[in-house]
């Protein structure tokens, strides 16, 4: 089965689910009417499926390649990248006075979707360029943003986060990486990074780095940490490519999937950069692009989960094995298990990430803190639980297939190899989760409390016309409520870590409940209405056991001591 890129189900999201209508309805969005927004996701879902569908095989089977020190990508992925670039959707979001189209993140985050589930590993390229546009809006000096900016929405230049190296992962406080003045405005970056996506490529002219470093002086752990703009080519006095700087790509990683994307160690000597932001305020920074790519990782996951469902259904349909009512296995009962899961999940999953795309337009639009403070809560849900169920999707299509599932012809094992490291990448899951119980209830839970509070009016609203499937969630809110009342009463932090997965999922269950309920309403009687009568009484109900989880405290987690767990 081809991939089809899912716009007319973006469309249907927009117009019921997450209330798209108040940010066309702003000033600044003004122009995302509802006609513009079908003819975006439209011509979106045409390069999706007719340029980048047909990468996905040939980038797992011919990775990315470093060929004495020159990179040689996968092939049509050179092609792929321009028509990405041509078509404008690298700066969709982009400033439109240095070439950006500015149209709301939630249509970005749909078409970054889209192309996800076409083909992930050259999609990293422009949501690397995306998040980097973003930190420069926010901390870059105009003379940096009006060189650098137009150049990457265009898609002549790329560009690349450098955060991570060896003994600094999940901790970038430990980072040891160094920038010195040199004495004209710029600095001499020097240090090791690892697991660079995308650190190179053969289809731009220049590939701008943003690399987190630390100055002389600066103190120890994140707030002694600067972030600086290191191009691979020093502009030159046109702006165009000059001098090639000193860094290199010292090797790639050879990883479980996303072939096509080159992940570099990558070696700076020296190298000139410009400072980003303030000295010292390289985190502040660095956060901006890491939550805009929160919010496209969490799109990947989903993406991935759409191809795979779309393959496994497609094959489900055709398959015969044993008796059923069409020969094909989609009516065994397990498959269908199977397959609904799968679909009720990324609808969950899609409809968090867009409530999260919309409060963060709305934010931008209006200004007021309430919008940040919902984006800011819905992000590591977005990320994690997007994450989370590409993976589990594609497990289940793997499974879906059966033995055809890990015969990579199907492409049923590349969707689950690529997407496996989506819970990983941009701070694990485990870190978004422990975000959510720390930084994110530290608002005395009101973005928490806001979100549950519009749970329970909608499920009291969907009362009469759905009556069980209102109960069951406005129920399900309240077990949240009473959770997360518990988890804010915890003054020794490790008790709410010890939980903070469980309740990051439980709290991304009702909300996949919430949106299933307003899609029923929206569409009664039809298919929509009888997938939430699937997920409600089946899957929202996960909650209540990860819910007992949460609240578990650490004692008994840590009474499990090292021994323990060594011990044979
Ligand atoms: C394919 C790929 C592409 C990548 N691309 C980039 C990139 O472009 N730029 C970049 O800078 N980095 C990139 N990374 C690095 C990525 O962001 C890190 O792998 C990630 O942040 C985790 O760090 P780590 O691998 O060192 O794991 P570790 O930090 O060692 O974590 C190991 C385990 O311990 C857990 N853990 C660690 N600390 C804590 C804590 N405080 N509390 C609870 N649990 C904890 C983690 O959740 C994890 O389960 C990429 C990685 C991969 C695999």
């Amino acid at each position: 089965m081809t991939y089809r890129a899912p716009a007319a189900e973006y469309q249907f999201l927009f117009r019921h689910v997450v209330g798209f209508d108040r940010v066309a309805a702003t000033e600044r969005f003004g122009e995302a009417d509802e006609g513009t927004v079908s003819a975006i996701l439209n011509e979106a879902a045409k390069l999706c499926d007719e340029v980048l569908a047909p990468l996905q095989r040939p980038g797992d089977l011919h990775p990315t390649r470093l060929e004495n020190g020159v990179m040689r990508s996968s092939p049509g992925f050179a092609e792929g990248w321009r028509a990405i670039a041509d078509g404008g959707w690298i700066g969709m979001s982009g400033d439109p006075k240095r070439g950006g189209m500015g149209l709301p993140m939630a249509l970005t985050a749909a078409v970054n979707e889209m192309m996800a589930g076409a083909c992930m590993s050259l999609q990293l390229a422009p949501l690397m360029s995306q998040g980097q546009m973003e930190a420069l809006e926010h901390h870059a000096s105009e003379a940096l943003k009006d060189l650098y900016m137009p150049k990457l929405m265009s898609g002549e230049w790329a560009g690349t986060m450098n955060l991570t190296e060896p003994q600094a992962g999940s901790d970038v406080g430990a980072l040891t990486s160094k920038a010195v003045p040199n004495g004209d405005g710029t600095f001499a970056v020097s240090g090791q990074k690892i697991f660079i996506t995308w650190g190179d490529n053969d289809f731009c002219s220049n590939v701008c780095h943003l690399v987190l470093a630390r100055l002389p002086g600066g103190q120890p752990g994140t707030k002694g940490i600067s972030l600086f703009l290191v191009p691979k080519f020093l502009p030159d006095e046109n702006g165009e490519p000059g001098v090639a700087n000193s860094l290199k790509v010292v090797s790639l990683e050879h990883k479980l999937g996303l072939h096509g994307s080159p992940t570099c160690v990558m070696d700076y000597d020296g190298a000139t950069g410009w400072l980003v932001g303030a000295e010292n305020g390289g985190m502040a920074a660095m956060f901006t692009m890491m939550n805009n790519a929160r919010l496209g990782v969490g799109g990947q996951g989903i993406g991935a989960g759409e191809g795979a469902y779309q393959l496994a259904l497609g094959f489900a349909l055709e398959r015969k094995q044993g008796k059923t009512p069409s020969g094909t296995i989609i009516d065994h009962a397990d498959v269908r298990r199977m397959l609904a899961e799968m679909k009720a999940d990324i609808f969950a999953a899609r409809a968090i990430m867009l409530d999260c795309a919309v409060a963060t337009d709305m934010a931008e639009a209006t200004g007021e803190a309430d919008w940040r403070a919902r984006a800011a809560f819905l992000t590591p849900i977005s990320k994690a639980f997007g994450a989370d169920t590409g993976i589990s999707v594609a497990q289940t299509g793997v499974q879906v297939h059966g033995g055809m599932g890990v015969i990579e012809e199907t492409g049923a094992a590349q969707f689950y190899r690529d997407v496996r490291v989506t819970s990983i990448y941009e701070g694990t899951n485990g870190i978004q989760a422990m975000d959510l119980v720390g930084r994110k209830l530290k608002d005395g839970g009101d973005a928490a409390c806001h979100l549950m509070d519009e749970i329970e009016t909608h499920a009291e609203g969907a009362r009469a016309s759905h009556p069980r499937m209102a109960e069951a969630v406005w129920q399900a809110n309240e077990s949240l409520r009473e959770a997360t009342e518990w988890l804010m009463a915890q003054d020794d932090m490790n008790n709410r870590f010890a939980g903070a997965v469980p309740y990051l999922r439980a709290f991304a269950r009702v909300l996949g409940a919430h949106y299933h309920l307003g899609a029923a309403r929206a569409a009664p009687g039809g298919a929509r209405e009888r997938l939430a009568r699937f997920y409600i009484p089946r899957m929202l109900p996960e909650h209540a056991g990860l819910l007992a989880h949460a609240q578990a405290g650490a004692q008994t987690l840590f009474d499990v001591s090292a021994d323990d767990l060594a011990a044979g």
